[in-house]
């Protein structure tokens, strides 16, 4: 077969693009190594910016998303049992964040570009690509219907960290920086209520404690843990008795939700980016290119933002021929990722317990009350994290 973009990934990224382009009449196709039925219930990130909402709205993919998305406005600190609130909504021109399940978000797009009449082939098995230094790049894989080649343009990277599209590119031919603080997260997902009406970030002598929201019935929970940990030293009473320890207040008014956890692991919180973001014919976007901390909750909106990157810049080249667009794709998104990657980063260091480990373990843990001070106190200081946090325009 051929196509103008041959799309290697159905997540947010993959999914966005392929909407975006349909919309515009560029002709795409996007394989996918799992089943609708598989990434429609993938539960992971549950957050979108403000800009990414618009973005989606301004496409037509974003009607069930604002009619059942809760928008948010307020997160709280709790430090050492002491909680103050956040208002960023109101410090950053009412902007919100959209309480929105990935898995939502994906089912949503998926029905949209079925709608649009895309063309969407999952299952999809050793998915190869070739050529793409060359002006005609291939993706090859194994499909129902056995060995198939598909033609293209251009290949869009959407496939993850741990996709096969950036370890096509040849070795030397970009460079990669990572960062690893040395501290991972216990993640949770619990058929609970939320017990809170905003995200709380918790700092407590044991660790960092998160309580984020997903739905109404539906809550996420994140305990600070050692790299080496494992799952298995986490049955589901010492999830609970640790995150009502960490999270509690001190005059002992709140208490915590529990339900039955469906979804344990640990997650470090490496970083990682790739620079440039395409080679040849080849564009990665999402995770592809980029992992981030969940801290902030960027990764899924960083996804968007490429996809509607390097959309505009396709609809650019096939109304004008140029390239100048695509030659810029890199750059831009780039300049995001960092910004995003520096936040998150400076976020992280404020509400954890520095390692045990680390000689420096009491400076840091001071430096990050001090911040944490600092943002309770400033209006200044606060509309600065609210900027960053509800996301830059
Ligand atoms: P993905 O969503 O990873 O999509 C990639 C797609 O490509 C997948 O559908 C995959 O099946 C497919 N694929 C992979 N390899 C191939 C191949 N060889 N051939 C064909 N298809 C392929 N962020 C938060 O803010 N909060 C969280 O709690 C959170 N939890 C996360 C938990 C996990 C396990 C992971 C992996 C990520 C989490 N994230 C979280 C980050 C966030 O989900 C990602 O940033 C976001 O999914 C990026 O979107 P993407 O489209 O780039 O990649």
């Amino acid at each position: 077969g051929r196509t103008t973009v041959g799309i290697i990934g159905a997540g947010p990224a993959g999914l966005t693009l392929a909407n975006l382009l349909a919309k515009t009449g560029v002709e795409c196709v996007v394989l996918e190594r799992h089943g609708r039925s598989y990434i429609e219930g993938r539960a992971r990130a549950g957050v979108l910016e403000q800009r990414a909402v618009d973005m989606l709205a301004a496409n037509g993919l974003a009607d069930r998303l604002l009619a059942e998305a809760e928008p948010h406005g307020v997160c709280e600190f709790r430090v050492y049992g002491k909680a103050f609130t956040v208002p960023y909504g109101d410090l950053y021109e009412g902007r919100t964040h959209y309480v929105y399940p990935q898995q939502e978000l994906v089912t949503d797009l998926v029905a949209a570009l079925l709608d649009r009449g895309g063309d969407i082939r999952f299952d999809v098995d050793s998915v190869a690509l070739h050529q793409i230094d060359g002006p005609r790049p291939v993706i090859s894989w194994t499909g129902a219907d056995g060995e198939e080649r598909l033609e293209c343009d251009f290949i869009a990277g959407c496939d993850g960290y741990r996709g096969v599209s950036r370890q096509s590119i040849p070795a030397g031919m970009f460079r990669e920086y990572s960062h690893n603080p040395g501290i991972a997260w216990l993640s949770i997902l619990a058929e609970a209520p939320p017990s809170t009406r905003a995200i709380i970030y918790a700092l407590h002598e044991n660790g960092f404690a998160g309580h984020m929201l997903r739905s109404k019935t539906v809550s996420r929970f994140y305990l600070q843990c050692p790299v080496s940990d494992d799952v298995r030293n986490w049955p589901d009473e010492r999830v609970w008795a640790e995150l009502r320890e960490r999270l509690a207040l001190a005059d002992g008014s709140w208490r915590l939700t529990e339900g039955a956890i469906i979804e344990k692991r640990v997650l470090d919180m490496r970083s990682f980016v790739v620079e440039p973001m395409s080679h040849g014919r080849l564009y990665l976007l999402g995770d592809a290119a980029h992992v981030i901390t969940p801290v902030g909750a960027k990764g899924m909106n960083l996804a968007l933002h490429d996809a509607e990157v390097l959309a505009n810049a396709l609809t650019h080249w096939r109304t004008t021929g140029e390239t100048t667009a695509l030659d810029a794709y890199s750059e831009i998104c780039l300049r995001r990722v960092w910004r995003c990657q520096e936040f998150s980063q400076w976020m992280t260091s404020m509400i954890h317990m520095p390692r045990e480990d680390d000689e420096e373990h009491g400076f840091l843990g001071r430096l990050a009350m001090a911040r944490l001070e600092h943002l309770m106190n400033s209006r200044t200081f606060a509309s600065a994290f609210a900027e960053n946090y509800v996301g830059l325009m």
